[in-house]
């Protein structure tokens, strides 16, 4: 496990742009088919946008119909911690970056094979580094 890193509130605002900080320590959600990363096909790396940790892999993407970047499974289990998330009134399970604990999204078990995973991750969250996977 790599370092975890601790920053304050007011840290992340000097740092992050405030739709970035939106999603990334206050949880929000960006509205569905307007990220970035939604239909995004080029070979690489999805990064955290909090602290650079990569999280998931181009060849891991698929097309959900979401209107979220959906990944069928993170770079390693380590790279993500899972948390029970029961706002809104409905049980979730919400996906941080296991290392800047930044929110990323949530993940749900109606995923492709073979893990049957979907993870549904903001682009806002993401940054991507081309080719190296
Ligand atoms: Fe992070």
């Amino acid at each position: 496990m790599e370092p975890k890193i601790s920053k304050s509130k007011e840290e992340w605002k000097r740092e992050l742009a405030p739709e970035k900080f939106q999603v990334l320590i206050d949880k929000g959600t960006e509205p569905p088919f307007t990220g970035k990363f939604n239909k995004h096909d080029t070979e690489g790396i999805y990064v955290c946008a909090g602290c650079g940790q990569e999280l998931f892999r181009s060849n891991e993407k698929y097309d959900s119909g979401s209107g979220w970047p959906s990944f069928w499974n993170p770079i390693s289990n380590d790279k993500v911690e899972l948390v029970p998330d029961n706002s809104l009134g409905i049980h979730r399970t919400e996906v941080v970056c296991g290392r800047c604990g930044g929110h990323l999204g949530h993940v749900f078990n109606d995923g492709p094979q073979p893990t049957g995973e979907r993870y549904c991750i903001n682009s806002l969250a993401l940054d991507f580094e081309e080719g190296g996977i």
